[in-house]
């Protein structure tokens, strides 16, 4: 059965989210229905929201997750009920050229939630799935490939900081840049993400970091 949840919706590109009750689809194949425990507001969501990045409205914004999963749809071996998860906002096949080649972020397979948003306002009307996720509200479904689960002793807040800048910061410094060991590193501004690169230039063995 579909379900009422409430989510922060954009309604207008600029204007403030409101809360709003919406309807969440259920979990199709290969996909989770996961209660959403904590989620991070990333620049790219404040991006999208201003308008900065074009696209539709309305939608649900929020792409850094962590929660509960709740239920999961026909095939799901990945994760099952009752698993701690990280929410991301890359959603992967495992099987074409680009998942193949270890690039699964370039994932080229197109997926039902690429088509049809699981989203929905009181008339019926569609709300887009914002950055692939729409984790600004209570519950959220997404492609089990988006999930990852963590152990239980990790607190939500810290656990959703996982989903987008600690794989942003750290990636940044081990897959960008490929920095060696004994190599310096300057990092330009330290928010979640340039504080992840910092961590990531510590695990990498950098001589100094500025
Ligand atoms: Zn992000
Ligand atoms: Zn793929």
């Amino acid at each position: 059965m579909p379900q009422t949840i409430r989510a922060a919706v954009t309604r207008a590109f600029g204007q403030p989210m409101r809360v709003e009750t919406v309807t969440l689809a259920d979990p199709g194949p290969g996909e989770v229905l996961v209660a959403v425990k904590a989620c991070a507001i990333c620049h790219s969501d404040i991006t999208y929201a201003d308008g900065g990045w074009g696209g539709t409205v309305p939608m649900v914004l929020g792409h850094e997750a962590a929660g509960i999963v709740e239920a999961t749809g026909p095939g799901v071996m990945r994760v099952k009920p009752g698993d701690p998860v990280v929410v991301t906002l890359i959603r992967s096949c495992g099987g074409c050229h680009y998942c193949a080649g270890g690039h699964d972020y370039l994932c080229e397979t197109m997926f039902d939630l690429d088509r049809t948003s699981p989203l929905t306002d009181g008339t019926g009307a569609p709300i887009g799935h914002g950055l692939r996720t729409g984790a600004f509200a209570e519950k959220l479904v997404v492609e089990q490939s988006q999930l990852v689960a963590v152990g239980g002793n990790m607190p939500f807040a810290s656990a959703s900081l996982l989903a987008c800048g600690a794989i942003t910061g750290v990636g940044a410094v081990t897959n960008t840049a490929k920095m060696p060991a004994g190599a310096d590193a300057v990092v330009i501004g330290c928010g979640g993400v340039g504080l992840n690169a910092v961590q990531g230039a510590r695990i990498a063995g950098a001589a100094s970091i500025i």
